[in-house]
């Protein structure tokens, strides 16, 4: 292993104050250096994701302080945002869980939530999954008036499940247009501006003393908080509609969804909570009040901030006069960002193959994956300190969507998992959220088992 100096380069600068370019976060350079020292990262780890536990922990308590002046709250974790058992359970602080899959509801219940904590969405529940979530209890948000009908057949009157409507408040899309859900003819909720479907769902409601709940939720990531706010204001000015029409207060609660967006540009978390609920109560001032009981489904902003990428440089090269990295952070674990490079830019930092930050000149490099296509590549032309064999780089803001829900492309094995956390004297200590995907595990999912199943046979 030789650990080499920075050389210098012509055209080698000096790193830019702002932007993706050499952002390195200082905070997480004890971890690396222990996840190197420790051999978590190296020959013997190519590729993991990292969690930091104790921010997590700070990240709910933050969600939970901007919402104190609410009386009835319960804050639910959007378990796509990190689909890892250990993860769910983290949060101590009576947090709920929201799934949108019988996977995620199975996670969730897994993780120790009580039914009543849980809350089912997603645009294509079968009956069999409306029937478990209504026999458990678990809180069930019907993504049109269709499951509304699918729910009246289905369900006992004695259960403890809470029901609402997803409603589509239809306020318009954010800067990505795959993760916009209200714009006007998303797939998602009861579209709400469309011709006569305020009526319906008032009749919804009528017909059905039991439906309780509205619920949106406007986006993830790239919506302006105001974008957020305006459709919070729509369901909550619908929820009064409902019932001042029927003259009983029946919508008793209001889902107001996650979305909360996250700055992947550096390291400070903004917008921050107590933004959104200024942003939210400038635009319904009652929302706090207790009017409604009030649920939320933050995921992204919970996470991303508190996790890390780390990866192994295996080869450099260059081609075409462009340095490349060949690493083994790529599209089976940094997906959208090789996808969507730019709606998904992540910062990257440059360390030694001791653990140590890489420092000296910069040089724009490519940061490539190990996938077999050429688009596999995390960052274009960044300029980094330049990177050696057995280096290692960190893609920062990962702890969201990212290791969490790897891409099984080209049979690549799904990354350890390890939570951190600083102990005494800074010491560093890991725990083993997920192990690496094992071989015997990638053949078992490839068939295997049915390893005969198109030989031809006689007869
Ligand atoms: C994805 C999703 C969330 C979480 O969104 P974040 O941007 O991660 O906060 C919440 N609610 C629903 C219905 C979702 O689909």
């Amino acid at each position: 292993m030789t650990q080499t100096t920075p050389a210098h380069h012509e055209g080698a600068t000096t790193p830019p104050a702002t932007g993706h370019a050499t952002r390195r976060d200082p905070r997480f350079d004890a971890v690396v250096r222990a996840a190197v020292g420790q051999g978590l990262l190296g020959e013997g780890g190519q590729v993991a994701g990292f969690i930091d536990t104790e921010g997590v922990r700070a990240s709910v308590g933050a969600l939970h302080d901007a919402f104190s002046a609410a009386p009835e709250v319960l804050h639910t974790f959007a378990a796509k945002a990190c689909s890892l058992i250990p993860v769910l359970r983290l949060p101590d602080r009576g947090m709920g869980c929201e799934v949108a899959s019988p996977g995620e509801l199975r996670l969730a219940l897994e993780a120790g939530f009580a039914a009543s904590r849980v809350v089912l969405d997603s645009p294509a529940k079968t009956r069999e999954e409306i029937r478990l979530a209504l026999a458990l209890g678990v809180s069930v948000n019907a993504d049109s008036l269709d499951e509304l009908r699918r729910i009246d057949a289905l369900r006992h009157p004695g259960t403890a499940s809470v029901v609402g409507v997803r409603i589509n408040p239809q306020v318009g899309g954010g800067s990505i247009g795959a993760m916009s859900t209200a714009t006007g003819t998303s797939k998602f909720g009861v579209a709400l501006r469309d011709p006569g479907a305020r009526e319906a769902i008032v009749r919804a409601f009528r017909d059905r003393p039991w439906l309780t709940r509205l619920h949106a939720h406007v986006g993830s990531q790239g919506c302006p908080l105001e974008l957020m706010a305006a459709g919070v204001a729509r369901t909550y000015e619908l929820a009064e509609e409902i019932n001042a029409t029927l003259g009983v207060r029946q919508v008793t609660s209001l889902d107001i969804g996650g979305g909360l967006p996250v700055n992947f540009a550096d390291e400070t978390v903004r917008p921050t909570y107590p933004d959104y609920v200024a942003a939210l109560t400038a635009a319904v001032p009652g929302l706090l009040s207790g009017r409604y009981g009030l649920i939320t489904e933050f995921g992204r902003s919970l996470l991303a901030k508190n996790g890390f990428i780390g990866a192994r440089v295996e080869y450099v090269k260059d081609a075409g006069g462009r340095r490349i990295a060949l690493t083994h952070a790529g599209a089976q674990t940094a997906t959208r960002t090789v996808f969507m490079p730019d709606a998904w830019p992540l910062r990257i930092g440059a360390f030694g193959a001791d653990g140590t930050p890489r420092t000296g000149p910069v040089l724009p490099q490519d940061i490539a994956g190990p996938c077999c296509f050429a688009g596999d590549v995390v960052a274009y032309g960044r300029e980094l300190p330049e990177l050696a064999e057995e280096d290692v780089v960190i893609l920062y803001d990962t702890g969201a969507y990212y290791f969490s829900t790897p891409w099984a492309y080209n049979s690549l094995p799904r990354p350890a998992v390890y939570g951190f956390r600083a102990g005494k004297g800074g010491a560093v200590t890991f725990a083993t959220v997920r192990d690496a995907q094992s071989m015997e595990s990638i053949a078992a999912e490839s068939g295997l088992a049915h390893v005969d199943a198109l030989m031809e046979r006689d007869g």
